[in-house]
């Protein structure tokens, strides 16, 4: 049977995948990114990796990765990450070099789509939307199983919306950006910031006692726990998310919004919280009433099955 490998290039871990056309992984690897080595180096690794799941009925291998990925040249455009000279890398003429097969890469929040869209939350439907929830907002966007690209292959930078007019200011040089108010990240400072200023909470007792290690996840956990700080929090950044969403829903009217990242593990107290808001006119009624919004299905495989998918289409099957 006919497979590709598709290979996840994290910030720490290099995982790579031998991946079947129906999405399943039949074999693993993982080694450490050696990202303080360079972009050479890295490329070395991301190919040692490929060659431990390699067989003879691989056809093709794609690379995930952050930053402006170019999918027609396999060229690292741009970088968000910390390799250094990984921008400019030709990712896909490397893995060609290395592996002897055609190599392809693509954007690791397109990635994540692509991949919930094949066999996740998104599974058969025709638009996809995947908004991850980690130190920022990343996004992606699948329109009939193909990625949506744009003009210059930086889609889709969800957490750049502004929802908030004369907000906070944005590193991106925009104000009111929705990953300063519904982001892990921004969830994090916001308990940090009120427990320092002396806020009755259990949240800090929730992180051993420690305020500098509270997180999204304890926040989570003390919504759960009925905490009136946690409540108070989660119910303000679901209000943001809601209004980035819901204006996402009303312009591209999709089959489903995927919510992934770390925060979507506690979909359990955000799924409530994110339907009211767009339930009560964040998202426009009759657009909202064909479209599902579903907690992301494929946890830490979406990478590789997402670089998996789109080594299937670089190979023109299934
Ligand atoms: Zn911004």
């Amino acid at each position: 049977m006919a497979s590709v490998i598709g290979i996840d290039l994290g910030g720490t871990n290099i995982r790579a995948g031998r991946v079947d056309s129906e999405g399943g992984i039949v074999r693993r690897a993982n080694i450490p990114t050696e990202a303080e080595k360079g972009g050479d180096a890295v490329m070395d690794n991301i190919i040692h990796a490929a060659d431990e799941v390699m067989d003879d009925t691989v056809q093709a291998a794609a690379v995930v990765s952050p930053g402006v990925i170019n999918p027609y040249t396999g060229e690292a455009e741009s970088i968000a990450c910390n390799i250094p000279g990984w921008e400019g890398m030709q990712i896909g003429a490397r893995l060609k070099k290395g592996l002897g097969i055609p190599g392809f890469a693509e954007n690791d929040g397109n990635a994540a789509c692509l991949a919930e869209a094949w066999l996740g939350a998104g599974r058969g439907r025709p638009i996809v939307l995947i908004f991850t929830l980690g130190t920022g907002i990343g996004g992606g966007i699948v329109c009939d199983g193909k990625v949506f690209h744009g003009v210059s292959n930086k889609v889709a930078e969800f957490g750049h919306i502004s929802v908030e007019y004369e907000g906070a200011k944005c590193g991106c040089g925009n104000t009111g950006c929705l990953e300063l108010y519904a982001s892990a990240g921004a969830v994090r400072r916001e308990a940090r910031r009120l427990l320092k200023e002396g806020r009755r909470s259990l949240l800090a007792e929730l992180a051993g006692g420690d305020v500098e290690k509270v997180d999204a996840k304890e926040v989570c956990e003390g919504v759960r726990r009925g905490d009136g700080l946690a409540v108070e929090i989660l119910d303000r950044a679901m209000g943001y998310l809601a209004a980035g969403v819901g204006s996402l829903i009303n312009v591209f009217n999709p089959s489903v919004v995927v919510i992934g990242g770390a925060m979507s593990l506690s979909w359990d107290v955000i799924e409530p919280r994110l339907m009211a808001g767009l339930r009560s006119g964040r998202a426009f009624a009759p657009i909202f009433a064909d479209c599902e919004v579903k907690a992301a299905e494929l946890g830490d495989n979406a990478g590789i099955l997402g670089a998996a998918r789109v080594a299937w289409q670089g190979t023109g099957r299934p």
